[in-house]
């Protein structure tokens, strides 16, 4: 038998995450971004759940490729455009829209040959410092795509550098809604902090808008705010079993490093899951987890293909008991991802993307809901 560590994701929870989102901007035109694979859920599992978005944003040609495999008609975007003049062939045969965020991307179109037309997002950089033109250069870089036969359509989008702290979107959206206000287009904004904390207020305004991570159930502004507030759902699960008991005494230690010392007797299980797995090393003692569906602690270092955990809450658990890393577990209770990549920190983003090739995926077609 395969080691018993699994994902699962949620269907139900997809599509119940992707309803919230909507709502939050019930006026836009949404992006489902399905970038890393769909944020490491994988994206034939995302897709169906995710039909009723207008569209897919990512940006590897090659996934971009599996979406079109799958029969997706609709809209694709590719957030970072082109990286070579070959990829603006995939972009001509397969339908992609696709970003421009430099002059070299606009060399590399003009001397493309197509017979379609491509719709441009404009990346304007409003103050992230990452990619786009910032606002000096975006008029002659929309002046300079507007004579090119290869061009067919212009839109412009910005991102969002602090949507999920207290500097806030509005700065930048000023300085967004001020360098194209008087040029023709759609406009693409806000990734899932900037929908869910600013779109109720009307402080972003967009055509487009471009949510990932809420989608995903992970709360894009964890600690502030969890997926209970934002009415989201985990989507993803992690859960293994216990294949091995002890018990400890006071003043024994458990794992590498003697890292836990017991202060009295308690049983402690071993848990087929490890950093080899994508479970991050650096949770430290107290790191929250369930076993059958009850809220314990992990013990001592996690290893390469096991972790512990304190047993004192679960007294009937034994060999081949259900553990869950984060999500949800088989009998329904909730673990947001987010606490477990607070311990370890970092972000929930993080450590789905992180999932290892060794853990395989399951199909939960009968979507466990949490609580
Ligand atoms: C990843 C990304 C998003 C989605 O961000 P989330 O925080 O996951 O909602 C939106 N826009 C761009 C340009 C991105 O790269």
């Amino acid at each position: 038998m395969p080691r018993p560590i699994h994902a699962f994701v949620h269907p139900a929870a997809l599509r119940q995450n992707l309803e919230r989102v909507r709502q939050a901007a019930p006026n836009s035109r949404l992006w489902a971004v399905v970038k890393a694979n769909a944020y490491g859920h994988g994206i034939e599992r995302v897709f169906d759940s995710f039909r009723a978005a207008d569209g897919f944003a990512l940006l590897d040609l090659e996934e971009a490729k599996r979406l079109r495999a799958l029969g997706w008609r609709g809209p694709v975007l590719l957030l970072e455009g082109v990286f070579e003049t070959r990829d603006l062939e995939l972009c001509s045969s397969l339908d992609l829209w696709h970003v421009v965020h430099c002059d070299d991307q606009i060399e590399m179109l003009s001397r493309h040959k197509t017979q379609v037309g491509h719709r441009i997002f404009l990346k304007m950089n409003s103050g992230m410092n990452r990619l786009g033109f910032p606002a000096l250069r975006l008029r002659s870089a929309w002046a300079r795509l507007n004579q090119l036969p290869q061009v067919d359509e212009i839109s412009f989008m910005t991102h969002f550098s602090d949507a999920d702290g207290s500097k806030g979107v509005a700065a930048q959206m000023a300085q967004f809604e001020l360098a194209t206000q008087d040029l023709p287009g759609e406009r693409s904004t806000s990734n899932s902090a900037a929908l869910l904390r600013h779109a109720s207020d009307n402080a972003v305004a967009a055509d487009w808008v471009r949510p990932g991570i809420a989608l995903y159930g992970s709360s894009p502004d964890f600690p502030e705010h969890d997926i209970a507030h934002w009415g989201l759902q985990p989507t993803l699960s992690l859960r293994s079993q216990i294949i091995g008991v002890q018990d400890v005494q006071a003043g024994e230690t458990v794992g590498y490093g003697s890292a836990f010392k017991a202060e009295h007797a308690m049983r402690v299980g071993v848990v087929a899951c490890g950093y080899a797995d994508g479970y991050p090393r650096h949770c430290p003692t107290g790191t929250p987890i369930l076993v059958d569906g009850v809220r314990t602690r992990t013990l001592g270092r996690v290893s390469m293909d096991m972790l512990a955990v304190d047993l004192t809450p679960c007294s009937n658990a034994g060999f081949g008991t259900e553990v869950t890393m984060w999500g949800v577990s088989s009998k329904g209770t909730a673990l947001p991802i987010d606490e477990v990549a607070q311990a370890a920190g970092t972000v929930g983003y993080e450590l789905m993307c992180a999932l290892s090739s060794r853990v395989k995926f399951v199909d939960d077609q009968t979507a466990n809901q949490a609580e």
